[in-house]
């Protein structure tokens, strides 16, 4: 994964979202592919609603919702089966604090870091190699074996967009 810049990592709100749909979307069909997998037009659907969301977590029910006011009503059992299927592939994640799920805009092998803004509720990953490891010592550490299932750590806080902290990228 190469480092994205801080404006990269919460893209500005006004960003044209389509191209991080095309390219979440061409990350979709690749990962299922790669695992021999299908792509199924109702999980289709599905992410295409999730990664809708622009960088915010919503809820299956909120995916419910939103494909049923489009007029596509499904059995909530189906849609959830779908979800699962996307966060197996890797593509949608599961935001465990709000029991939500945000579509992959970032692309990795490792384990992440989530950074969730509490303004605009907007979610971002980083990569969270150095603090997966740092786990793993302090584990260690109390002779306690670590799983390995901890895949997220979830950071709340202001994005740059809202703090405005992002000198380097406010000016534009
Ligand atoms: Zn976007
Ligand atoms: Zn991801
Ligand atoms: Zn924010």
């Amino acid at each position: 994964m190469t480092p994205s810049t801080a404006s990269k990592v919460f893209p500005a709100p006004e960003h044209n979202h389509d191209l991080c749909l095309d390219e979440a979307m061409a990350r979709a069909r690749k990962a299922f592919e790669d695992k021999g997998l299908k792509l199924t037009p109702l999980r289709q659907a599905v992410f295409q609603e999730i990664a809708a969301a622009s960088h915010r977590a919503i809820g299956a029910y909120d995916v419910l919702e939103r494909m049923a006011a489009r007029g596509e009503r499904l059995a909530p059992i189906s849609v959830y089966r779908a979800i699962d299927a996307l966060v197996a592939a890797g593509i949608v994640h599961r935001f465990e604090s709000r029991n939500a799920f945000f579509a992959c805009h970032a692309g990795h092998e490792q384990r992440q870091l989530v950074l969730a803004c509490e303004r605009c509720n907007s979610v971002a990953e980083v990569d969270g190699a150095r603090v997966f490891a740092a786990i793993d010592r302090t584990a260690d550490a109390a002779s306690f074996s670590a799983s390995g299932k901890t895949a997220v750590v979830e950071v709340w806080g202001l994005c740059a967009n809202c703090s405005g902290r992002d000198t380097r990228h406010a000016q534009s």
